[in-house]
This record gives C-alpha cells, sequence and structure tokens, in this order.
C-alpha cells in the first residue's frame, strides 16, 4: 500500500509517536501549527472519515481525547482545536483518515475561518437539504 500514513504506522517511515495500540496511532505532525500538534488515525487504511466503521471510530475518538488531555495538563496549552480534513476540496492531503489536535494558545496568532451570516430563508432551505439527506 503506497500509503505515507500506513507506513509510519508499519514503522517503514519515521516519525515521533506519542500513543499506539492494536488499533490506533499517534504522532507529531512534522509542519506543526503550533508545538506539540499530534495526528491521530486508525491503523486500518481508510481515506475519509465516512469510510471508517462506527465499531473504529470509537478507539480513535478515545485517543484524541486522551492527547487532548496530555496536551491540556501542559502549562503552556491554553486550548485545543480538532480539525478533520476530508478530500482535497477541503484541504487533505494525506488520503488516510487523520485528527488533528493542536494546541493552543491566548495570542499564538491563528485565527479561525470567516463565518458569512444566511441570507432570509436560506438557513431553512439548507437545514431541509441536510435533513432529507440523512
Ligand atoms: P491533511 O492536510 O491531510 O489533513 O494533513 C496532513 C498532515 O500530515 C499535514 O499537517 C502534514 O504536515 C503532515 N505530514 C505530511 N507528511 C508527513 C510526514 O512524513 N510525517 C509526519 N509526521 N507528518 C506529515
Ligand atoms: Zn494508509
Amino acid at each position: 500500500m503506497d500509503c505515507l500514513f500506513c507506513k509510519i504506522c508499519a514503522k517503514t517511515i519515521d516519525s515521533d509517536i506519542v500513543y499506539e495500540d492494536e488499533k490506533v496511532i499517534a504522532f507529531l505532525d512534522i509542519n506543526p501549527v503550533n508545538p506539540g500538534h499530534v495526528l491521530v488515525l486508525p491503523k486500518i487504511h481508510v481515506e475519509h472519515l465516512v469510510d471508517l466503521s462506527d465499531e473504529d471510530i470509537l478507539p480513535v475518538m478515545k485517543v484524541v481525547k486522551k492527547i487532548m488531555k496530555a496536551l491540556m495538563s501542559q502549562s503552556d496549552v491554553e486550548g485545543i482545536n480538532i480539525l478533520q480534513n476530508n478530500y482535497s476540496a477541503a484541504g487533505q492531503v494525506v488520503p488516510h483518515v487523520h485528527f488533528h489536535v493542536i494546541p493552543r494558545k491566548q495570542g499564538d496568532g491563528h485565527r479561525h475561518w470567516p463565518g458569512t451570516a444566511y441570507q432570509e430563508g436560506e438557513s431553512a432551505i439548507m437545514a431541509e437539504r441536510i435533513k432529507s439527506a440523512l
């Protein structure tokens, strides 16, 4: 399998692993938003979150929470962003599902993306479109 993160799971590519068990691995992002930025992923190769079974999501989310707690115990960490990109249109670069756990600090200079208010009636239409697809 020619997948970077599968190779990291198999240890054929080095990484700074901070946690691993039978199903899940967590290691430092090579190009962190802030130092301590961790990637958490299932060892099984699936590209997007929707491809991961409900059974396999739970252990990954447990590790996301565990890493968050470990980061929040550091004196220089004041907040955490958990991000998860799906498909290249949403910024996914490595096609093996992963969660970013990013330590934050007041005034670290990173901003959330801007929001734009709905036009009159637009939100009801959007909510209906989503509900009818569920
Ligand atoms: P994505 O944009 O797919 O959500 O995020 C992929 C992440 O993988 C990026 O933040 C990037 O810095 C990280 N990354 C890319 N190549 C490597 C690598 O070889 N080792 C590690 N540890 N992280 C990587
Ligand atoms: Zn993979």
